[in-house]
């Protein structure tokens, strides 16, 4: 069964970015476009980004940044009080 994660939380308050990549130590491996659920980045030519509205998909799992071999991926959990609420899980 497919499961639809966006069905599974709300989002509150504004986090501010929270995710961010330094392209400087991006080697276009691509081990975060596989590891996230949410498809949030992509590949475009030899670099990888985030999609600009990221911050109303994402579940906040942090594997992209885990994955990241370069560490390339800062991702850092948004302010208390704001961002994803888990309510099915
Ligand atoms: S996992 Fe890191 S090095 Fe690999 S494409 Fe993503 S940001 Fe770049
Ligand atoms: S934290 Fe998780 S859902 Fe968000 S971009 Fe990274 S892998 Fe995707």
């Amino acid at each position: 069964m497919k499961i639809d994660h966006k069905q599974l939380v709300t989002r509150v308050g504004d986090t501010g970015d929270f995710i961010t990549i330094d392209q400087s130590k991006c080697t276009a491996c691509g081990r975060c476009l596989v590891i996230c659920v949410m498809n949030l980045w992509k590949k475009r030519e030899n670099s990888v980004y985030i999609v600009s509205d990221y911050k109303s998909h994402c579940i906040e799992c942090g594997a992209c940044a885990q994955v990241c071999e370069s560490d390339a991926i800062q991702f850092s959990y948004p302010a208390g009080g704001t961002g994803v609420v888990y309510e099915k899980g």
